[in-house]
């Protein structure tokens, strides 16, 4: 079966190799007999709204600003969210889908109110590895690293995806947020390629039904090195 996955505004959404999740994706599909058909989306262009995933990375202050101007004023990925489509978005597209975030002179900005999220700023800039526990239905603790000004306060309609073990996440002890087959979290990595359980999580979102889990004895080695540099 074919699967389409949105790869949006990577050129302004995509630092610290978050355009690996696209790959990843990629890979995990294969090993699971799925082929990804993937569109890359630039502002100006039109986002495709009946895509089954969407992936938005991390980016710089003003590139964020512009890409949710841009999303705001296009409205497909806010409609592809509402009817179930999965969504991954890292750091400044994680803050993006929220109510507002601090633009690059710390003025709240809209974003597309797609999570129940605000974002003002840190006391101090967040750099560093982040390992956090996650909950149900993921199981193995996420691994990735964070570069970020931003604190995340999540309201009554997201949950956190994880509790924090080390680093920083949200700002309060808990990581990233969810609702419905949305997930927003501050890990770079890129995170999919470090966890593919919540790779095949998305997938399965995607194509409807529960993925069982394959290992890949590569990846489980990565996975225990970093966690044992952060966690001892
Ligand atoms: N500009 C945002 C912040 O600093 C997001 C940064 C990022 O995506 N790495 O909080």
């Amino acid at each position: 079966m074919n699967l389409t996955v949105v790869s949006v505004y990577p050129t302004l959404l995509g630092t610290y190799g978050d355009g690996g999740n696209v790959m990843a994706l990629r890979h995990r599909a294969r090993l699971h007999g799925i082929e990804v058909d993937v569109i890359n989306i630039e502002p100006g262009d039109a986002v495709p709204e009946s895509a089954e995933l969407y992936v938005l990375g991390g980016g710089e202050d003003s590139a964020q600003t512009a890409a949710a101007n841009a999303l705001r004023a296009d409205g497909s990925l806010k409609r592809a969210a509402e009817r179930g489509a999965a969504v991954l978005a890292v750091c400044a597209g994680y803050q993006l889908l929220g109510e507002y975030f601090p633009d690059a002179n710390s003025a709240a900005t809209p974003g597309l109110g797609i999570l129940d999220i605000r974002t003002d700023r840190l006391p101090k800039r967040a750099v560093g590895e982040l390992a956090a526990d996650p909950k149900e239905p993921l199981t193995q603790t996420l691994t990735g690293y964070e570069n970020h000004a931003g604190a995340t306060h999540l309201g009554p309609n997201a949950s956190a995806l994880a509790t924090v073990r080390a680093g920083i996440g949200n700002g309060d002890g808990s990581e990233g947020a969810t609702t419905a087959h949305v997930i927003g979290t501050y890990l770079h990595g890129p995170c999919l390629a470090r966890n593919p359980q919540l790779a095949d999580l998305l997938l399965g979102w995607a194509i409807g039904r529960d993925l069982p889990f394959i290992e890949e004895a590569e990846v489980t080695q990565l996975r225990e090195e970093r966690l044992r540099t952060v966690l001892g």
